[in-house]
C-alpha cells in the first residue's frame, strides 16, 4: 500500500505506479503496454515538439459509496479527442482502445484512489502525441496515446469558494475559426501570460470574449461559463471557439432533470448583470462560482464573496452524488473498473 495524507492531496503532479503507452506506426496501434518509468524517449524531431502537434483530455475515476471505482463519461471524452485529433491531422485513438486504456490504468493504479469519503478522486489524463520525427512541416508518420493518472483531492474544503474574474481585452485565447473548440496545449499556451497577469492582480480565472467583436462572452481560461437568470433559466454561450465542456453537457442535462430551462446561444457581454449566478465549470473542479468580474473600469457584481449561490450548489451537488454513486446513474454516465 502507497502512503498518502488524503485529506491534504491538492491537485498537483505525483509520481504513480504507471501510465499506459501506445505507439502508432505503419497505420496501426499497438496492444499498449503499463510502463512504470514517467519519462518518454523522443525523437529531437517529434512534431509535438515543434508544430504543437499534440492532443489532451482530462476525466476523473471515482471510490463510489459503494467500493466500485467509476469513471465518469470515459467514452464522451474518447469522441472529443477523435475530433481534437482529427482537427490536428494526428492519428485518432478509437472509443474501444481509449476507454480500454483508461480502464488498465486505473485498475493498474488502484492504490492511488483516493478512499470513499475524503472527497478525492483519480485523475485521468490522456494524452495524444505526434512523435514521428518531421522537420518539414506535415503531419507525422507515428505517434504515441498516453494516459497517466494522479490522485486529486478535495477541491473546495469547507464549501464551494466564490471566487472574482477579469475579462483582459489585450489578449485572445482561440479565433472564430481557430482551435478553440478542440483540446489542445497551443489554446493553454495562448493563454498562459493573461493568466499570470489575471493572477497577479487578484483574479484566479480569466473570462475571454470572442475574438473577433470583443462583444459576446465565451469562457474562462481552463473552464466553460454558465450564467442563472433569476427565473431559475441556465444560460451557456454558444461559440464555434468555445471547448464542449463534459461538466457543461451535464449540468445541462442535471438542470434539464431539475425542470430548469436551459439556453445554449450567443451571450453578449451587456447580459452579465442580468445573471443572478455566474459559475466555471470543469472536471478538476466541477464548479467555481464567479461573485464578481472586472473588465477595465467596469466591475459587475453577481453574488457574494462568502457563499455559492443555490443553483449552482443544487448542480454541484447532484453531480458529485451521482459520481460517487449516492444517487442513481440514470443517464449512464459511471464506467465501473471491473
Ligand atoms: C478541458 C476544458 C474545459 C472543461 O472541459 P470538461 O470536459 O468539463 O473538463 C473548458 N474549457 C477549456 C478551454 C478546456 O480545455
Amino acid at each position: 500500500m502507497v502512503n498518502i495524507d488524503w485529506k491534504n492531496l491538492g491537485f498537483k503532479y505525483m509520481d504513480t505506479a504507471c501510465h499506459i503507452e501506445y505507439v502508432w506506426r505503419d497505420g496501426a496501434w499497438d496492444s499498449g503496454v503499463l510502463v512504470k518509468e514517467p519519462y518518454l524517449k523522443m525523437h529531437i524531431g517529434a512534431t509535438c515538439l515543434h508544430y504543437g502537434q499534440e492532443a489532451f483530455e482530462g476525466l476523473k475515476a471515482f471510490r463510489c459509496q459503494d467500493g466500485v471505482v467509476r469513471v465518469f463519461r470515459p467514452a464522451d471524452n474518447a469522441r472529443r479527442m477523435f475530433n481534437t485529433a482529427r482537427r490536428t491531422c494526428m492519428a485518432q485513438v478509437p472509443e474501444a482502445m481509449f476507454v480500454d486504456a483508461v480502464k488498465r490504468v486505473v485498475k493498474a493504479n488502484e492504490d492511488y484512489i483516493p478512499p470513499y469519503g475524503t472527497g478525492g478522486s483519480l485523475y485521468i489524463r490522456p494524452l495524444l502525441i505526434g512523435t514521428g520525427a518531421q522537420i518539414g512541416v506535415a503531419p507525422a508518420k507515428e505517434y504515441t496515446f498516453l494516459v497517466l493518472v494522479m490522485p486529486a483531492g478535495e477541491y473546495y474544503k469547507g464549501g464551494l469558494k466564490p471566487v472574482k474574474s477579469i475579462i483582459i481585452d489585450e489578449y485572445d485565447r482561440a479565433a472564430p475559426l481557430g482551435m478553440g473548440d478542440v483540446k489542445v496545449g497551443g489554446n493553454y499556451a495562448a493563454s498562459l501570460y493573461a493568466h499570470e497577469q489575471a493572477k497577479r492582480a487578484g483574479y484566479p480565472v480569466e473570462l475571454y470574449l470572442d475574438a473577433k467583436t470583443h462583444s459576446f462572452i465565451e469562457e474562462f481560461a481552463t473552464s466553460n461559463f454558465i450564467g442563472i437568470k433569476p427565473d431559475g433559466t441556465y444560460v451557456t454561450p454558444d461559440s464555434p471557439s468555445i471547448l464542449p465542456s463534459m461538466t457543461n453537457d451535464t449540468l445541462r442535462q442535471l438542470a434539464h432533470d431539475f425542470g430548469m430551462k436551459v439556453e445554449t446561444r450567443p451571450v453578449p457581454f451587456e447580459e452579465l448583470p442580468t445573471f443572478s449566478e455566474v459559475a466555471a465549470c470543469g472536471t478538476a473542479v466541477v464548479v467555481t462560482p464567479v461573485y464578481e468580474i472586472t473588465r477595465g473600469a467596469t466591475v459587475i457584481t453577481l453574488g457574494s464573496p462568502d457563499r455559492c449561490g443555490p443553483v449552482v450548489q443544487k448542480l454541484f451537488d447532484a453531480v458529485q452524488d451521482i459520481q460517487y454513486g449516492r444517487k442513481p446513474d440514470v443517464h449512464g454516465w459511471c464506467v465501473p473498473i471491473d
